[in-house]
């Protein structure tokens, strides 16, 4: 098991094995961020607030209103430009961060299609994981446009 924790310990996800790779994803917020992304099913993902424990197939895991103790940033920008191989929607996702240190721990989708499926995936930011236990895990970066 591995967990992600916040600088004041009010937050952590856990998930059962290290991530298959972690992405240093360099679009437009994330590079901002400096997260470094490791991509769970919501079916791997429980989070721990103050002791209390949510899984993310949880359906208030993935609202527009966080979960006491977290802060949503929830990404608006959601113009792709056409012809990118990569197009996928960007506005449905909520950057979640410890509503007391700051720490940005996850982000998750929150529009309904997205909510509803336990399928789809949650990202954990591997910063906030041990870095000994992520030892022989692909580090990715995705470069993209920096604004
Ligand atoms: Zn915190
Ligand atoms: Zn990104």
């Amino acid at each position: 098991m591995l967990s992600a924790t916040c600088h004041c310990g009010r937050v952590r996800l856990t998930a059962p094995v290290p991530p298959p790779y972690r992405n240093e994803c360099h679009c437009t917020v994330c590079y901002k961020y400096g997260a470094i992304w490791g991509y769970y099913p919501k079916t791997d993902v429980t989070i721990t607030i103050d002791g209390s424990d949510t899984p993310a197939t949880d359906p208030a895991f993935s609202t527009t209103t966080p979960l006491p103790g977290l802060a949503y940033y929830i990404r608006d920008d959601t113009t792709v430009a056409s012809g990118s191989p990569s197009v996928s929607p960007r506005g449905h996702l909520a950057f979640a961060r410890c509503a007391h240190c700051g720490c940005m721990t996850h982000w998750v989708g929150v529009k309904p299609d997205y909510a509803e499926n336990p399928k789809q995936r949650v990202g954990i930011n591997t910063r906030l994981m041990v870095q000994e236990e992520l030892a022989g895990v692909e580090h990715a970066v995705t470069k993209g446009p920096r604004k």
